[in-house]
């Protein structure tokens, strides 16, 4: 077992937490382990990031929150009451969004099924949708006849050329496909005439900064060549995807990932649990492929990898000055990134033992679909919260959760503490607020949900269930 570093980013407000561990004891105590828990300051300053990019190039925009990242209802409140929007995924957060009173203009749907009753209810509160098929083109072409209704729509695209090859998704249209689209039928005889084009949208798979900058040139030249056929586009819509930094040092990043590689050999000591090489794949003794994990340690993130979007050229012109001259509103759906820092997950260690290989096995009150995402591990060491200061004593342990399962680990990799863990003790985990506390979360063996909580007020550290924050908001 050998222990590689990486070292969080720390915001303040974690860091002062985290400082305050009676308080912590205190809530793990009342409402038991594990807790996730949200700052909405944060969000929020999150958000004014964004937005102070666009306002730099003076761009006219609007930022949705892609709710499927995380599913606390106060960040749909805080979306709200910060004035952006919310892009769902299902008719369950389309619903949440009118419930909380959300503008149905500031309501994107990109959900990748659309049934009648998604339809239905978007068209009934003129929520516009995003079209990604033909089929669902005449399911709301049906719906809208039957109650002699139009409906605002953006068209979803897809297949983008990049260095010479076609972009694959699953998802949209292809973009050579959308002229004839249109100009036959979303026009007053076409079949789609109670459509009212608006924009387009994309989502790309992956980080690059210079596919999206391919994709929103590509996408400008559809626009500019259906605009003499009546189309006028009023959005761009770039979806998500905008990197995150969670990680202060790239040298414990590309440590860690050659140690990774390097401990396949015999001689090597195990970083991660059983030499798990994250999926890359070992053949003949050598290690192949990429490890399938987040970019966790990246240098271009947030504001400044919209910032280096805006300021990218194509053939000498300016991605935000085209835009711009031609009126067209900028929107982006970020998930992952606009939660940065703005949740923790603490669990209690609930027993500790040596497995059979001598490893240290640390028991936490919580499993392994509170702490997924589609990286093959979070690769960001948390906090350790004793309940007493022990001598200290380096211990190398991993965590494991409580399923009844092999694989239930919450971390593959080996973590070192800096004294030894006792019954009691809290595990922080920072920066879960993107993906890992919701995305997965399953009730497998009747264990409840993680409990969700938010932060009302910084100064007293007053927090409040996720449904009694925003119910006491919106009563008030
Ligand atoms: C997942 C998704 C997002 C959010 O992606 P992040 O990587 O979390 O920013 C935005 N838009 C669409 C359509 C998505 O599917």
């Amino acid at each position: 077992m050998k222990y590689f570093p990486l070292t969080p980013i720390l915001h303040p407000w974690i860091e002062e937490l985290s400082k305050d561990k009676d308080l912590i004891f205190d809530w793990i105590n009342e409402h038991n382990s594990p807790i996730n828990l949200i700052n909405l300051d944060t969000f929020a300053e999150n958000f004014q990031e964004f937005k102070a990019v666009f306002d730099k190039y003076e761009l006219k925009h609007k930022i949705f929150f892609a709710r499927k990242s995380n599913k606390s209802k106060s960040l749909v409140w805080a979306a709200k009451s910060l004035g952006f929007g919310v892009d769902t995924a299902s008719i369950h957060e389309v619903k949440d969004c009118i419930e909380i009173g959300l503008n149905p203009e500031s309501i994107t749907v990109t959900a990748a099924i659309k049934n009648k009753e998604l339809i239905e209810y978007a068209v009934k509160h003129q929520i516009p949708i995003i079209l990604d098929n033909d089929d669902e083109c005449d399911l709301l072409h049906e719906v809208l006849s039957a109650s002699s209704s139009t409906l605002k729509v953006g068209i979803r695209l897809s297949g983008f050329l990049h260095n010479g090859k076609k972009l694959y998704s699953r998802f949209g249209y292809d973009v050579t496909k959308v002229k004839p689209l249109l100009t036959n039928h979303f026009t007053a005889q076409g079949k789609y005439s109670n459509f009212i084009f608006e924009g387009f949208h994309f989502h790309l798979n992956g980080y690059s900064i210079a596919e999206r900058v391919s994709a929103i040139f590509q996408t400008i030249s559809l626009m500019d060549e259906i605009k003499p056929y009546g189309f006028h586009t009023s959005y761009l819509d770039i979806g998500g995807g905008i990197l995150m930094n969670y990680l202060t040092s790239k040298e414990e990043w590309t440590d860690f990932l050659s140690a990774l590689k390097e401990s396949v050999k015999d001689d090597r000591d195990e970083v991660t649990f059983q030499k798990d090489l994250l999926g890359m794949v070992l053949h003949d003794g050598h290690v192949t492929g990429e490890p399938k994990i987040y970019p966790y340690y990246n240098t271009i993130s947030q504001g400044g990898f919209l910032e280096q979007i805006l300021s990218s050229t194509s053939d000498g012109k300016f991605c935000h000055e085209e835009l711009n001259k031609r009126g067209i509103e900028l929107r982006i759906e970020p998930g992952r990134s606009i939660l940065a820092q703005v949740g923790v997950t603490v669990a209690r260690v609930a027993y500790r033992k040596y497995d059979i290989d001598g490893r240290l096995l640390v028991g936490l009150e919580m499993n392994k679909s509170q702490m997924t995402s589609a990286s093959a591990d979070f690769l960001v060491d948390p906090l350790f919260l004793p309940k007493d200061e022990l001598a200290p004593e380096l211990t190398e342990v991993y965590f494991v959760g409580g399923y009844c399962l092999e694989q239930d680990f919450i971390l593959k990799r080996c973590i070192r503490l800096p004294q030894f863990p006792q019954v009691g003790d809290l595990v922080c985990f920072v920066n879960t607020a993107g993906y890992m506390m919701h995305f997965y979360e399953r009730q497998a063996h009747g264990f409840e949900y993680a409990k969700n909580l938010v932060i009302g007020n910084k100064r007293t550290w007053e927090v409040l269930s996720d449904e009694k924050f925003w119910e006491s908001r919106l009563n008030n």
